[in-house]
């Protein structure tokens, strides 16, 4: 234990720390001033997977990790399809998932917005049509701003969001 402890001591912080990347904390302080603005400081995200590989989600759940900690900005991910003011659509867009996909859309309270994230809701993906698939989204409802990228880095997304807060 004490051999542990004094190698923990030699070894310093290892993490990294947000506080020195500069370029992502003007950011931040961006989207928190607009989501102040403009969502009285709580914008509320249901993200729907359309049919995805799941490395978007992957880069999403690093979203709340103690290092990007969307949550400090005022930007949270409901459960519930009612609670949200955006849907975050990734994945490409099955003939399955098409008619939940909408459904939740349905339940989301005006005013709402769709954001498409990574390649595959664009139709840009490797993925070929063929019967199963019915993208891209944008042919079923209407998509106010799209994050790329396949999968986008959690800092492509956090921009993506600020490219729509500065949008609406
Ligand atoms: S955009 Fe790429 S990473 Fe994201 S779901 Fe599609 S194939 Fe997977």
């Amino acid at each position: 234990m004490i051999k542990f402890l004094n190698r923990r001591l030699k070894l310093g912080i290892l993490t990294q720390n947000i506080e020195f990347d500069a370029e992502i904390k003007k950011i931040e302080k961006e989207i928190k001033d607009k989501v102040t603005k403009k969502f009285a400081g709580s914008l509320a995200i249901r993200m729907v997977d359309s049919g995805s590989c799941n490395a978007c989600e992957t880069e999403c759940n690093a979203l709340s990790n103690p290092y990007y900690n969307l949550e400090r900005l005022g930007i949270y991910f409901v459960a519930s399809p009612r609670h949200a003011d955006v849907m975050l659509i990734s994945g490409i867009m099955t003939f399955n998932m098409t008619p939940h996909v909408k459904e939740a859309y349905e339940q989301i309270p005006a005013p709402k917005w769709i954001i498409t994230l990574g390649d595959c809701p664009a139709m840009e993906s490797v993925f070929e049509k063929t019967y199963a698939i019915q993208a891209p989204i944008s042919d079923h409802l209407k998509v106010t701003h799209h994050i790329q990228g396949c999968p986008p880095s959690p800092q492509t997304i956090i921009q993506g969001l600020l490219d729509f807060l500065r949008k609406i």
